[in-house]
């Protein structure tokens, strides 16, 4: 028996190159623009980035990161807790706690972090997670860490939901996790009704708003703020790698929540912090979603006209309410194809299959930018009529 047998049965990709229809790592030799240039110089309309408002090349943003590059240098060679810490982190905690109406914020390196790090320090033995069956990997993940208990609820299902919090022993700590916006199918959690459910039984809850955040609300705070319950929301994360233009995260909530977070989340505390160009861009980027609520607009436009033009080809775009927009194509062989010739045709989308989505909800997922022009959607719209109609997708 060797540890590595199962690398050499591990037969997925190789059966995909095989058939031809591999299209993950796909290198780029360009920004996260509504038009790339990939490894091999070919020009695509880019549909598959989470770059929502456009920032990740943005002068400003840019000029931030250099500046912090050039001030602070390329990493902070230690965690936070110890020799990591910036005055530009403490300012980005500031400013993101303040922009979210909450006492306090903590960053961690990536999104994943976040959710790896709170979910595992806060969740005792004596503690219940509640998680929707579609919250993201991380999510469980950080729970499974935990030494709590860990229940699932049918996605978006208020009546599961309600058995399973009903099923929590009555001296159990409850603790409701779902994703503000569904990364795959690019649906909203229903939270009125989850707040009301919270409030019966006693439970904390946390929203997982990577795609919402600057994306969602009058003033961008997320699916909280759309849906006006922020007060009964306990935890906000968000993630920088999306609307914020760089990569790390975020948890904001009640001051002594945070603090025991910010000195117990193990992937804060034995990991290095947050690079400063990376907090600098973050930083720079959160005062473009204050100042410029026109891009927040101009990316629902941007949503509004693909969701009606895609469900006019006679696309099947499930419940997608955002920017995320699924063309559920069911079989995974048929979505592989799809983007495969979309990328022969100059489109760049993604494919998600089982166990990614349940089998027979295999899907092409597409997302948009505030920066996506007319010309580019009209351009990718052709393509997805005709390889859909080539495949029979509808
Ligand atoms: N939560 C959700 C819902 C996500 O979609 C993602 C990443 N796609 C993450 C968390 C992790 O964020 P990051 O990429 O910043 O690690």
């Amino acid at each position: 028996m060797d540890v590595f047998d199962k690398c050499r049965d591990y037969g997925q990709a190789r059966s995909l190159r095989a058939a031809d229809v591999y299209s993950y790592y796909r290198p780029l030799a360009s920004a996260q623009d509504p038009e790339v240039t990939t490894a091999d110089g070919r020009r695509l309309v880019m549909l598959g980035s989470n770059n929502y408002l456009g920032l990740t090349n943005h002068p400003q943003v840019k000029e931030a990161a250099a500046a912090a590059l050039a001030r602070y240098g390329t990493g902070c060679a230690g965690s936070r807790l110890l020799n990591g810490s910036l005055d530009l982190h403490e300012e980005l905690e500031a400013r993101l706690a303040a922009f979210m109406h909450r006492e306090a914020a903590v960053t961690f390196s990536t999104g994943f972090q976040v959710n790896l790090g709170t979910l595992s320090c806060l969740l005792g033995r004596h503690d219940v997670a509640i998680l929707d069956a579609l919250d993201h990997a991380c999510i469980l993940d950080g729970c499974r860490l935990g030494f709590g208990k860990l229940y699932k609820f049918r996605h978006n299902d208020l009546a599961s939901l309600e058995a399973k919090l009903a099923a929590v022993p009555e001296d159990r700590g409850r603790l409701i996790v779902v994703d503000g916006v569904y990364s795959m199918e690019g649906d909203l959690a229903p939270l009125p009704g989850i707040v009301a459910l919270k409030q019966r039984f006693g439970a904390r809850l946390m929203v997982d708003d990577a795609h919402g955040l600057g994306v969602l609300g009058a003033s961008g705070r997320g699916t909280a703020e759309h849906f006006g319950v922020e007060g009964e929301v306990d935890l906000v994360m968000g993630t920088f790698s999306k609307s914020l233009a760089a990569i790390g995260g975020f948890v904001a909530g009640d001051a002594t929540v945070i603090d025991y977070v910010r000195h117990t989340a193990r992937s804060a505390v034995f990991s290095a912090a947050l690079p400063p160009a990376s907090a600098a861009a973050a930083l720079a980027a959160l005062a473009i979603v204050e100042r410029e609520p026109e891009r927040r607009k101009q990316l629902w436009e941007v949503t509004a006209y693909m969701k009606r033009e895609l469900a006019g080809l006679g696309f099947d775009t499930g419940d997608s309410e955002s920017p995320v927009i699924p063309i559920i194509v069911g079989d995974d062989m048929r979505a592989l194809r799809m983007v495969r010739r979309l990328h022969e045709e100059g489109v760049f989308v993604n494919c998600v299959i089982s166990p990614g989505v349940p089998e027979d909800r295999a899907m092409v997922r597409t997302s948009y930018m505030a920066t996506h022009q007319r010309a580019h959607l009209d351009r990718a719209l052709d393509a997805i009529a005709r390889v859909g109609r080539e495949l029979g997708v509808r």
